[in-house]
């Protein structure tokens, strides 16, 4: 049996691991770069791809597929939110006057070809899906072929949200020969979840004190269900006192459908609430001109790169009132955000616009930080571990403190290692 290491190495973005044998050739993940386009990098011969979640750094190089009739594994969330997210992908090509070579229809091949189960047998492979934490629908993979056990975390996280449970070692394979793990935490730890919360409702509250308002750029997908979810429950519970609350994304907006259809995927308590995403504080709007300051948004893109996230923070951004929350660890160098952030700027119309905001970034991660990596390596005991979807910096910083536990290795991009 062999592993080739085609993409998501020593980078995050673009994963893709093929699982071969004489008889079947599997891939974990068909991912994009961030800012990349779709692309024939990856073979196409495979009898199944497996998709672990619906971010596209995981599954965005799906289309390239599309016509030959893959088989696809999944969770349903995961189907559906990839799908949408493809869509999306066409119709922003499309407007920005883009020679696509994919349109709808290859959406709908892809959906006709996904298998929604946890479990399936194919060409001497039995191939086990189990809850990873991370996103809703995340799934770690594990293949038991010629007498081996393979496990591959996708993106993970061991911590538990306000709505999904974090993955749980002891359901999974232990001992198992290779652990493929990310590694994009490998070096850093976070605070507590539960102290970052805290950070973010006293700035939410510092800015309600002086009347301002508050932008949190999210992605469309499980951040933005997250976000309001979180704060509709603090106002609930007193915690944040009334204010507008808005979400606008009308793709956020069909995915939080999909949450309140798919309540099986969520924690215990949110299953027992009848419509757990049919918030009580929280409003839906299609336009920034519906607003009602001041309030609290959020609203896409997550980068802040286009759409109400970037209107809004032009336009917010010159009074010392307002606040933006930036929840994402990574943002990409030529951001919007990230030179708010960090120049305290703005390009608007080609002229610079000083940033008044306080601008504040509070990690919300859905990924595991060194701390829980070092867990799930303690609880399964593999024998050999390969360190992906990270720097190598990250990956290395992981190495060390690993390496008493297991024989670990930082695979090469087109690597390829015999079992
Ligand atoms: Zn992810």
């Amino acid at each position: 049996m062999r592993i080739h290491f085609l993409g998501g190495v020593r980078e995050v973005g673009g994963s893709c691991i093929a699982v071969e044998t004489d008889y079947g050739k599997v891939a974990l993940d068909y991912g994009i770069k961030v800012g990349e386009e779709v692309s024939n990098q990856f073979p196409k011969d495979f009898d199944a791809v497996i998709i672990s979640h619906a971010h596209l750094d995981h599954s965005g190089n799906l289309l390239s597929l599309s016509r030959g009739n893959p088989v696809i594994v999944g969770s349903r969330i995961t189907r559906d939110v990839t799908t949408d997210l493809l869509c999306d992908m066409i119709k922003i090509q499309n407007m920005n006057g883009n020679h696509f070579p994919y349109n709808n229809q290859d959406v709908d091949n892809i959906k006709k070809s996904w298998w929604i189960r946890d479990s399936v047998a194919l060409l001497g492979m039995s191939i086990q899906l189990y809850p990873a934490g991370h996103v809703a629908g995340a799934k770690m993979t594990s293949i038991h072929v010629e007498g081996k056990e393979i496990l591959y975390t996708g993106d993970f996280c061991l911590h538990d949200t306000e709505i999904l449970e974090g993955s749980k070692p002891e359901n999974l394979p232990q001992k198992p020969d290779a652990l493929i793990i990310e590694s994009t935490y490998g070096g850093k730890t976070r605070l507590p979840r539960n102290e970052l919360v805290d950070q973010l409702f006293r700035q939410i509250l510092r800015t309600i004190e002086r009347k301002g308002n508050v932008l949190i750029p999210a992605f469309a997908f499980h951040r933005s269900q997250e976000m309001a979810k979180r704060i509709d429950q603090a106002m609930e519970d007193g915690i944040v006192p009334n204010y507008n609350v808005y979400t606008i994304s009308n793709l956020a907006h069909k995915i939080t459908g999909y949450f309140n259809d798919y309540k099986q995927f969520f924690t215990q308590e949110i299953q027992q609430q009848k419509q757990p995403f049919n918030y009580r504080h929280v409003k839906e709007l299609h336009r920034t001109g519906q607003i009602q300051e001041p309030a609290i948004v959020i609203c896409t893109s997550g980068f802040g790169h286009a759409g109400a996230s970037l209107r809004l923070l032009t336009e917010w951004a010159t009074d010392e009132d307002n606040s933006v929350v930036i929840n994402s660890g990574y943002l990409p160098p030529e951001s919007p955000l990230k030179i708010a952030k960090e120049k305290r700027e703005l390009i608007k119309n080609g002229n610079k616009i000083p940033v008044q905001a306080e601008v504040r970034q509070i990690e919300l991660s859905s990924h595991a930080d060194q701390r829980e990596l070092i867990q799930l390596v303690e609880a399964l005991e593999p024998k050999r571990t390969f360190l992906v979807h990270g720097e190598l910096e990250q990956a290395e910083l992981l190495s060390e403190k690993i390496s008493g536990i297991t024989e670990v290795y930082i695979p090469e991009r087109h690597e390829t290692i015999s079992m």
